[in-house]
């Protein structure tokens, strides 16, 4: 009955829901970043939560567990944030 986990369940486990995802994306938390995208539909973009351009209105936002899943239908990457790059490369952090 409980086995809604995925490949990416570890990160994903304090934004299963749109509630939890939307508070993220409104404080610009990192903490997000890789757990979900969101699409804004106004404006034809998804972001990582943390994008630091102007929030969108709540009811012009989906939310994507994949980048895949944004692009499918229609959503570009945006210039801000790049979630394509945030995705695709492993963070370095220095020491
Ligand atoms: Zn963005």
């Amino acid at each position: 009955m409980n086995g809604f986990i995925d490949a990416e369940g570890a990160r994903m486990q304090d934004f299963k829901t749109d509630e939890a995802r939307w508070l993220a994306v409104a404080s610009r938390d990192h903490a997000a970043d890789g757990a979900f995208w969101y699409g804004v539909r106004t404006t034809g973009v998804f972001c990582r939560p943390s994008c630091p351009s102007r929030a969108a209105k709540r009811e012009n936002v989906t939310f994507y567990t994949g980048i895949a899943e944004a692009e499918a239908r229609g959503f570009r990457a945006c210039l801000r944030c790049r979630p394509l790059e945030a995705a695709r490369v492993v963070p370095d952090f220095p020491m």
